[in-house]
Order: structure tokens, then C-alpha cells, then sequence
């Protein structure tokens, strides 16, 4: 029996190991196109910012070790370009050579994985995708060429564009970022993306919204609102859409996000073709409808769930996704998991917020760091629809929780019952995972009503009074327009300065004011605590 696997990373690879540790005698052959197979994609923007001092720590296996250890059959520099399904063969292209064999398969996965989508070419500056090693060559031949400050310009203000800035600017590049979006980091909210902005600026980035690239001239990269920009280099990273042309030749069905279509088991429609990572579409947790989700957890467990099928061993069928990510810039960790407040939207799908501005770890305890948080969860089962969390210490593993209560059908209130370690240093005895499902629960009962950063101004046009119960110095360094200040400590004794309509409380965090609230409410006051606080507000009203 022979397996046939195209593509050598993420996907394909776990595949290609995970197959020989439960069958040691099948002929398990990889084809790569590329120079290397099994490298560090993930880790490659930070070798050109030199964190990564060794370009060898990218390039985790080779042929030679993969057939010494799992017996492969790899061959890098090996396109394959056809697949006849029929005659179950596929037609392999030596890339250096262009020499051309017939290879026939009993088994056919495809891990072909995603390209950058093709932006409009800057013309005579060198443009690079960041996806391969050789990529990552060029740019530092590139930089290395340009003199004392090489000026770049990166397109695409996703997780790889930002992480490719923060690297050049490590080492010392001139960099513009552009993206057509109106914000960097689509996949989060307006008010959890402001704070990398500001990281962005202040660390010396010049970013421009809502432009393209559309050519080049005089060494300048000219931009779609006329202005140009000085660049010896242009990085694509405007995002990456499916690399579906092997796919096409087999022809497998292609699903309606223009990914590789394949059931619960990863088969794909043409019978003994498996497909796995980038290339192919996922289920969506919340929707149940196909998604593109392009991380490297969802291909490496795909491709060892590949491997169960083929060898017979029964495999779990696929969870659904959940596109939980991670992302730090700047020492800033960028947390998501589920959707977002702009996709609920969209969906028109109902939806109830939490924003909350914890610490890291008993603030008592030196070192703590603050952290925001955001939870969207369904109004009428509970359920958690989604959470953003951007912060410093302790982002990472608060996401995961999250995740796993997701993954598990937890509802949101759910999260306050949850039993998490605790010592001084590391979190706190009211966990934030806990004091996000404590705020849940509040407002999933009505104990307090909460008001959104962004429905503010048009409360007040309506005459709502506003609140902050914050101390008066807090106040005179910053304060909402049209905000009142009474001090917590103040308010039951003051609060018959109210008028007998709507009144919205706030405090810096959302804590206070959740204490104002609830005075407020029982001595008769219609009150909504502002979600979040002022820091939320100052964050959305800046975005
Ligand atoms: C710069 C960068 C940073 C990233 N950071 C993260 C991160 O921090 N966290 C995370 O979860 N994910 C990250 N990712 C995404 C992650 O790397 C991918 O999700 C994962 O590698 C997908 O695995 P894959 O096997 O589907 O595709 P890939 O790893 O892209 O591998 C596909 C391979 O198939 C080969 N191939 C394609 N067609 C053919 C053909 N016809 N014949 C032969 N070979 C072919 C390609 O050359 C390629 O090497 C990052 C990606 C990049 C590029």
C-alpha cells in the first residue's frame, strides 16, 4: 500500500508521522514543492528580526532525518501538478529539472496549505510574501542590500503583517504599513484594536487606513489616495486564500468559501483523497456553515485524524472550529477566540457584551499587568459566542479557558463557577475568567443593566443623565463629555441631586460603577452601568 502526500508542513507532515507510528509497513511517500519540509512558518517574521538569530532553528527536520526516524519517502523541489483519480496517479514535476513521473497512490492526501492572496504589484520594487523560507531569504537579501535604513512598505494589517512590522522595525527598518481596512486586525472590535494601534504608532510605524498599493515610480511605491511612499521592499501580507490548484486537477469539490470541501473524516469528494490544513474549509462552532480558519493547531490535528482514517484506526470526527489565535506585538498579547461584536452584527445574530479591565494577578503581589477583556454570549441560551482579550501577562492562558468553555458548551455565567489556580503571582482569587462570568451572570439576570460604549452618545442626546463615580482627580485627567461627577463614596448621600430620569453610571473599569448601579437602583433610579467604563469608551470613541 502506498499514501501519496502533497505538501510537507504543518499538515501534511503530522500526517506523514502520525500514519508510520500506526503502520510501519506502508509506503508513505511526501511531496514538497519547496526546498524544505517541516519548517517553523510561524517563526519565520521573526527571523528577519533577528529574535530568531539562526535561520537553521527554522528548519525543524529534512529528508534525511524524516527517513531515518519515520522511514518517509520525501522529496522536496516536487511539484505535483496532476492528479487522475481514476487511474489513482499523480504526476510529479521535479522543479529544478523539469523531469516528469507518473506516481500511483492507493491513498492521496492533499496538504497544499494557503497562498497570499495576489495584491496589486508594486512594479519595479521587489514585493515578497512572508510564507517560506526562501521568502524570508529574499527579504533579508533585500534589506541587507538597502543601505542604513531600508524603508519598507507591508501591505495587510493582519496577524502576519503586524508581526512582520514589529520585526523590521526590531531591526531597525523604516516601515509604512497600508491596509484597506479601517482598522488593523480585523477579526477584533474597534475599541480592543485601538490599544495596538497605539502600540504601532508609538513605536514608530506609519500606518495609513482605507488604501492599496497601485504601482510604483521613482523609487516610491504610489498608494490608491494619490500619496506614494519612499520602499526599497513591498510585503504582501494583504491574506491568503486556499491553494486549490492541485485540487481542481483531482477534481474534488470545492466548497462555497473556495476551500477544499471534505466531510467529518477529511475525506474530500473523489473517493481514497483526503485533504487537510490551510486548503480546506472547516465548521464553523457557531454557525455550522463552512469557514476558512488558516492556523497550524487545526492542520497538525487534522492531519494525525488523516492518519487514523487511512490506517483504519477510528478517528474522532472533526470538532468544529473555533478560530482561537494568538498574536503578540510590542509586548502586547492580542487573544481571540469565537466571533466578534462587527460579525454578530452582521449575522444578525443576537448578542449580549461584557468588557472587563482586570489584572493580570493579585495587584498586591508586584508586577501585575492590566488586561481587557471582552465577552459576547448568546442572551438566550447563555452560551459564549465569542471573547477578545488584549493585555500583557497571563492574555494567553485566560484565552484558553475561554476556548475550552466554548469547545465544552460552558455558558457564560458558567465561567464564574469554574475552579482556576491560584497563588499571588499568578491570578487572583476571583479569577478575570471568574469576574467575566460574575459580570455575565449579573446581566444575564438584570441585577445590572449595562449600556455599550457606543450607545452613549445617543442616550445622552435623549437626555440621560451621566455619571462618574470616579474619585475628582480621575475625572479633571479625563472625563466623558456631559458626565456629572459624583464619587462613589458620595453617592448615596448625594443622589437626590438626580433628576428622576435615566441615569448612566461609569467608573474607570466598570467595577465602581456596577456598585453605583446597584445603589442607584435600589433607592429607585433607572440605571444602566456603562460597560467597561471610561477605559472602553476612551478606546472605542478613539478607534
Ligand atoms: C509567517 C506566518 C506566521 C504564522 N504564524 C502562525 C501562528 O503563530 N499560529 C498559527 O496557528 N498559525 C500560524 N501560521 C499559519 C500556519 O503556519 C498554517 O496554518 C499551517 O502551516 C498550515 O499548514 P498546511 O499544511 O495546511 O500548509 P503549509 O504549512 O502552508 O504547507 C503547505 C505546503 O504544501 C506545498 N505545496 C503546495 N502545493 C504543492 C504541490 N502541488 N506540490 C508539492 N507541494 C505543494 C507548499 O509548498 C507548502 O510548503 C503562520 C503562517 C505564516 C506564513
Amino acid at each position: 500500500m502506498r499514501t501519496i502526500i502533497v505538501g510537507g508542513v504543518a499538515g501534511g507532515m503530522s500526517t506523514a508521522t502520525r500514519l508510520r507510528r500506526l503502520d510501519e509497513f506502508r509506503r508513505i511517500t511526501v511531496y514538497e514543492r519547496g526546498a524544505h519540509v517541516s519548517f517553523a512558518n510561524c517563526g519565520l517574521p521573526y527571523h528577519v528580526g533577528g529574535v530568531i538569530a539562526e535561520r537553521s532553528s527554522l528548519l525543524l527536520q529534512t529528508p534525511e532525518s524524516l527517513a531515518a526516524r519515520f522511514a518517509l519517502d520525501v522529496h522536496v523541489h516536487a511539484e505535483v501538478i496532476g492528479v487522475d483519480a481514476a487511474a489513482q496517479t499523480v504526476t510529479v514535476r521535479d522543479v529544478r529539472s523539469g523531469v516528469e513521473s507518473i506516481e500511483h497512490y492507493d491513498e492521496l492526501v492533499l496538504a497544499t496549505g494557503a497562498g497570499a492572496e495576489p495584491g496589486p504589484s508594486s512594479g519595479i520594487i521587489p514585493t515578497h510574501t512572508l510564507r517560506s523560507v526562501d521568502d524570508v531569504d529574499r527579504v533579508v537579501d533585500v534589506l541587507d542590500q538597502a543601505g542604513d535604513t531600508p524603508r519598507v512598505v507591508v501591505v495587510g494589517a493582519g496577524f502576519i503583517g503586524l508581526e512582520a512590522v514589529e520585526n523590521l522595525l526590531q531591526r531597525g527598518v523604516s516601515v509604512t504599513l497600508i491596509t484597506r481596512g479601517d482598522q488593523v486586525l480585523s477579526p477584533l472590535d474597534a475599541e480592543m484594536a485601538a490599544p495596538i494601534l497605539a502600540e504601532l504608532r508609538a513605536a514608530g510605524a506609519d500606518v495609513r487606513f482605507g488604501v492599496t498599493v497601485t504601482g510604483a515610480c521613482d523609487g516610491s511605491v504610489t498608494l490608491s489616495d494619490g500619496g506614494a511612499v519612499p520602499a526599497d521592499l513591498v510585503i504582501e501580507a494583504s491574506g491568503v486564500r486556499p491553494d486549490r490548484r492541485l485540487a481542481d486537477t483531482a477534481g474534488v469539490r470545492i466548497g462555497p468559501t473556495g476551500g477544499i470541501a471534505v466531510d467529518g473524516r477529511h475525506r474530500t469528494s473523489v473517493p481514497k483523497v483526503w485533504a487537510v490544513g490551510d486548503g480546506v474549509e472547516k465548521i464553523d462552532l457557531l454557525d455550522r456553515h463552512p469557514t476558512l480558519v488558516t492556523m497550524a493547531g487545526l492542520a497538525n490535528r487534522h492531519g494525525r485524524a488523516v492518519a487514523d482514517d487511512i490506517a483504519g484506526v477510528e478517528p474522532d470526527d472533526a470538532a468544529p472550529s473555533l478560530g482561537t489565535a494568538i498574536l503578540g506585538i510590542f509586548g502586547v498579547t492580542v487573544g481571540l477566540v469565537g466571533w466578534s461584536e462587527r460579525r454578530l452584527v452582521a449575522a444578525g445574530r443576537p448578542h449580549r457584551i461584557v468588557h472587563t479591565h482586570p489584572a493580570s494577578h493579585a495587584t498586591y503581589y508586584p508586577g501585575a499587568e492590566s488586561m481587557s477583556m471582552k465577552l459576547l454570549i448568546d442572551p438566550s441560551t447563555d452560551r459564549i459566542l465569542g471573547a477578545q482579550i488584549v493585555g500583557g501577562e497571563g492574555v494567553d492562558k485566560r484565552i484558553d479557558v475561554i476556548a475550552v468553555a466554548m469547545a465544552a458548551g460552558l455558558t457564560a455565567s458558567a465561567l464564574s463557577r469554574l475552579e482556576l489556580a491560584y497563588a499571588p503571582q499568578y491570578g487572583s482569587a476571583k479569577d478575570p475568567v471568574n469576574m467575566l462570568g460574575y459580570v455575565a451572570e449579573n446581566t444575564a439576570t438584570g441585577t445590572t443593566r449595562t449600556l455599550q460604549w457606543h450607545e452613549l452618545a445617543a442616550v445622552q442626546a435623549r437626555g440621560t443623565t451621566v455619571v462618574d463615580v470616579r474619585s475628582p482627580t480621575e475625572y479633571a485627567a479625563g472625563a466623558i463629555p456631559g458626565a456629572v461627577n459624583i464619587p462613589l463614596d458620595e453617592l448615596r448621600a448625594r443622589h437626590d441631586e438626580l433628576s428622576s430620569g435615566p441615569v448612566v453610571v461609569h467608573c474607570q473599569v466598570g467595577q465602581r460603577g456596577h456598585t453605583a448601579a446597584r445603589i442607584l437602583d435600589q433607592l429607585g433610579h433607572d440605571v444602566r452601568n456603562l460597560d467597561g467604563g471610561y477605559r472602553t469608551w476612551a478606546a472605542g470613541t478613539a478607534a
